[in-house]
């Protein structure tokens, strides 16, 4: 009979040390090897030369690591970069690299597909295949860094791209608790950006831990009908709802909840629309990021005319509300947000 190994990437950090224990090593083997997996980004057990030679084949019967590499990489006219990467099982997800001033943003992937089925988004019309293991949400981040020149690092993590991420709940915390461990990736939590449209168990659940990450959430419309239509899952996650539950989430100071809204024309973005938002969002910490629709064959939605893009902003803004239009950044190459299917653009 052969025993199933522990892909160690699979393991938050407490539960790391907890298999370890069981090799009745000390506890700052766990620290080594976190270190080695995410910092140096080790391949192989070999590498791991401050472990004893007896320690690593021991390791190395119950458990190893896996690896992603890309496919494919396609490159935009704008600087982003989109990564296609196989699993073991044959699907396939992507990963955006966005460079932008002083940041350089990866934008990663936590579920094949996406159950959601909001009406604008073609990840949405592959429905949902399966969740991402933690290991395969990590890896993303590990391959991406493997391409990257020392001078230019990786500085923010954002959790846009294929899937929700609150509806693959634990593995999407775990990965963020080795994004944001000091002796892991060490990002800060104010750099790692997830985005959801707000399941409301999940939210429940968030606001009584103490999440280390910033959220983002995707409102898209301003009133239930709109949103039930655009976004089947307001039907049971109810803008109120959500609302109500953002307005007591537990922030860090200063921090802000990033409210997204995709703007289509004719459906969301009347001067009403942007005044019942300002309306909506009294009392809770925010900024808005309107993200004017990327437009595909598949959907049956326009971009707005850029006049009314402005003037959807400036209601906003001379309402006291920070908003940003931004900039869709990949396009070209169907790398822009809602346009990832896990496959290459081109051919
Ligand atoms: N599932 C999560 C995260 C991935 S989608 C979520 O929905 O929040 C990331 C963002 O892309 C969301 O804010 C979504 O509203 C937006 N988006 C989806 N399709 C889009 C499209 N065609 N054009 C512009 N933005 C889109
Ligand atoms: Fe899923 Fe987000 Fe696309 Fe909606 S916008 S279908 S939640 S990936």
């Amino acid at each position: 009979m052969t025993i199933e190994k522990v892909d160690l990437k699979n393991l938050s950090p407490s539960e790391l040390e907890t298999f370890l224990n069981r090799f009745g090593k000390e506890r700052y083997r766990s620290v080594q090897i976190l270190r080695w997996l995410y910092k140096k980004g080790a391949h192989s057990f070999e590498e791991m030369t401050n472990l004893s030679k007896n320690f690593r084949q021991e390791l190395s019967q119950a458990s190893n690591m896996s690896n992603l590499q890309p496919l494919l990489v396609e490159q935009s006219r704008d600087g982003t970069n989109k990564f296609l990467f196989q699993l073991e099982d044959g699907n396939r997800i992507e990963s955006v690299l966005i460079p932008d001033k002083k940041r350089l943003t990866l934008c990663i992937s936590t579920q094949v597909g996406c159950a959601m089925g909001c009406q604008f988004c073609l990840t949405g019309k592959m429905g949902l295949i399966r969740n991402l293991a933690v290991a395969e949400i990590i890896n993303q981040i590990l391959a991406v860094r493997e391409t990257l020149n020392e001078r230019t690092p990786l500085t923010n993590i954002v959790l846009m791209g294929m899937g929700e991420p609150l509806a693959n709940y634990e593995n999407v915390l775990k990965a963020i608790q080795l994004m944001t461990h000091p002796e892991a990736f060490k990002f800060s939590s104010r750099r790692v950006t997830l985005s959801t449209v707000g399941l409301i168990p999940e939210m429940e659940q968030l606001a009584k831990e103490k999440f280390r990450f910033r959220l983002a959430l995707s409102l898209n419309a301003s009133d239930d009908e709109t949103r039930n239509h655009l976004m089947p899952v307001n039907r049971y996650h109810p803008l109120e709802k959500v609302l109500e539950i953002c307005r007591n989430l537990p922030l860090q100071p200063r921090a802000r909840i990033t409210f997204e809204y995709v703007l289509l024309e004719g459906e969301n973005d009347s001067p009403e629309d942007a005044k019942r938002l300002l309306k909506l969002l009294k009392g809770i910490p925010s900024k808005i990021n309107l993200i004017p629709l990327n437009e595909a064959p598949e959907i049956p939605f326009k971009r707005p005319p850029e006049e009314k893009i402005r003037h959807f902003q400036e209601i906003l803004m001379k309402g006291g509300l920070p908003a940003i239009v931004r900039a869709s950044k990949g396009s070209d190459i169907s790398a822009a947000c809602g346009q990832l299917q896990g496959k290459a653009s081109r051919f």
